[in-house]
């Protein structure tokens, strides 16, 4: 059985017949993180896989351990936020942009992980409010504070309890993640310790929502 994103259906799971004969077809197109085109068949709430044909593998055997430990997060993420009909091909869309930008390897695999986690986020409609200070309206200060729990933001003189301190830096990422058109989502660029400051915000964020454990992550913050 596997998990399929796909562009207009949400995110469903189907059987594979034949599937560990090595000469199958189906074998590459059904493996995992690989874009394909899928033929199925529907009975019910059941997906059988007729026909699959392979667009793209985006890891083989001896890719890098944490660039398919964040992909593999990307898949959890996306089962665990679960996209329905109308928010599919948007999903769809991201992930398949950041699994190319983490396996081209030319931008920071922190960054391409906290644009996916908060841009996931958002497309499932739990966007933060990061247009101004929650209490005064002021838009940026050297340091500002963002609520985990309901996603709002503060400056000094306003923050309430269980905020984080973010700097501008970071501040503005989250802007651009959260409110940037898709075509100029991944167009900018952060020191590296301001990105690993956005992907531990970022990964806060997501747990917090949604309350999972994701067992994925988990493993990445073993090996990073
Ligand atoms: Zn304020």
């Amino acid at each position: 059985m596997i998990t399929i994103i796909t562009r207009d259906m949400g995110v469903i799971t189907a059987f594979v017949r034949g599937v560990k004969s090595f000469k199958s077809k189906r074998g590459s197109a059904t493996s995992l993180l690989s874009f394909s085109n899928f033929n199925l068949e529907s009975k019910g709430d059941t997906y059988t896989v007729l026909e699959a044909s392979v667009n793209k593998m985006f890891f083989g055997a001896g890719s890098d351990i944490v660039t398919l430990s964040i992909a593999q997060y990307f898949c959890e993420l996306c089962n665990i936020f679960r996209p329905v009909e109308n928010e599919s091909e948007e999903f769809l869309r991201l992930v398949l942009n950041s699994l190319h930008f983490l396996t081209e390897n030319k931008r920071s695999p922190e960054l391409i992980k906290a644009i996916t986690e908060l841009r996931v986020a958002v497309i499932a409609g739990y966007a933060p409010n990061l247009v101004a200070c929650d209490g005064c309206g002021e838009f940026e200060d050297a340091v500002m504070y963002f609520k985990l729990d309901d996603g709002t933001l503060y400056c000094s003189n306003c923050r309430k309890e269980n905020c984080v301190s973010i700097t501008l830096t970071v501040l503005q990422a989250m802007r651009h993640i959260v409110y940037s058109k898709f075509e100029q989502l991944y167009s900018f660029e952060i020191p590296e310790t301001a990105a690993k400051e956005l992907s531990i915000l970022t990964e806060r964020y997501v747990t917090y929502q949604t309350e999972h454990k994701f067992t994925t992550l988990e493993f990445l913050r073993g090996i990073i």
